[in-house]
């Protein structure tokens, strides 16, 4: 496919002050390099637990702070280099969702008003009636009556609010939508009606879309390739199929092991890994999963794994891939 989105070697560490001066203390490495691409109208979910960095990955490419290095490319151009003046236009783009819809809608402007703001912004409409026009086809897109555009934010649902925050975010008219949990706080039976819409609107628009998540059974039902992220890094990039069927790193095949097979009466052999996730600010040498692997050996400690492709476009970080298949223990298990 054609790419859209092009994000090479991305690090962002978050400076650590301290002492009486304030000066740099140490860094907490929220990013530290990280490297995937999104296809013209294609959803790349980025998964892993809490804090591997998977929202600061989503906040570096949307540049809503400057990146520590790597490169950003949007649409076959570089945008980590921008300024922000000349970034401003881009920004049409690449929109986001985000987790919160209450707070992230202006609980004093009507829904006409906050749909109306970036088609201003970005000159999408000649006059007021084709704002008003356009406005009004945003509302049918996300499955809201159009007479609700007069009503405040604090009149809707959770769910009516997450569907105007996605309704903002395509007024930009853009190429890539990132959504960082935008689903996470709705209840049950809402969350999967919103990732009915978000699939919808992608197939009927043509969208790209970065879906950071941690909900596994989610990224399962909608995605159509996963990159896992652990302690600042990506350990694993696959399409949905190859990845939860599959997967060639440790660390998500435990997390796999904790989400429900959609096969009736099948069961996925839980995985507890052991301890905690280390700290970002002082990460494992060698395979920063070693502390927790159940088959970290000698290696592993001293000597950090690339990102590799196993010839069919699954790429793992694992030195597990180097031994003889038989003796490889990620390929040798019963299929669930
Ligand atoms: Fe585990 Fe070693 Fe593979 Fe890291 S490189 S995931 S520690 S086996
Ligand atoms: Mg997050």
């Amino acid at each position: 496919g054609e790419r859209i989105l092009e994000v090479t070697d991305l690090k962002k560490h978050f400076p650590i002050r301290g002492g009486l001066l304030g000066s740099t203390v140490g860094y907490v490495y929220a990013v530290d390099g990280v490297s995937f691409h999104i296809n013209k109208g294609e959803t790349l979910s980025l998964v892993g637990e809490s804090g591997c960095g998977k929202s600061t990955v989503g906040k570096a490419v949307l540049r809503l702070f400057p990146l520590t290095s790597g490169q950003v490319v949007l649409n076959n151009r570089r945008i980590d280099d921008l300024s922000a003046g000349t970034l401003r236009p881009l920004r049409r783009q690449i929109q986001v969702v985000f987790q919160d819809p209450f707070s992230s809608l202006n609980p004093r402007m009507r829904v006409r008003d906050i749909l109306a703001e970036p088609i201003r912004n970005f000159g999408l409409a000649k006059n007021e009636a084709e704002v008003d026009e356009r406005v009004g086809a945003l509302m049918d897109k996300v499955r809201l009556p159009r007479d609700a555009v007069n009503r405040w934010p604090h009149e809707f649902s959770g769910g009516q609010r997450q569907r105007i925050c996605i309704a903002r975010a395509l007024a930009a008219e853009p190429d890539v939508i990132v959504c960082d949990e935008a689903v996470s706080a709705l209840d049950v039976s809402v969350k999967a009606q919103i990732v009915n819409l978000l699939q919808d609107l992608q197939s009927e628009l043509g969208l790209a879309m970065l879906f950071i998540s941690h909900d596994l059974a989610i990224v399962e039902h909608m995605t159509h390739r996963v990159a896992v992220m652990y302690l600042g890094k990506i350990v694993e990039v696959a399409d949905r199929k190859s990845l939860f069927g599959s997967p060639r790193h440790p660390y998500t095949e435990a997390l796999l092991s904790a989400v429900p097979v959609p096969v009736p009466g099948a069961v996925r052999e839980r995985i507890v890994l052991q301890g905690d996730v280390p700290s970002p600010i002082k990460p494992p040498k060698g395979c920063r999963f070693h502390t927790r692997c159940p088959y970290a050996f000698d290696r592993c400690r001293s000597e950090e794994p690339a990102l590799r492709d196993d010839g069919t476009g699954h790429l793992a970080a694992c030195h597990l891939h180097d031994r003889p298949a038989a003796e490889n223990p990620l390929l040798n298990k019963a299929p669930p």
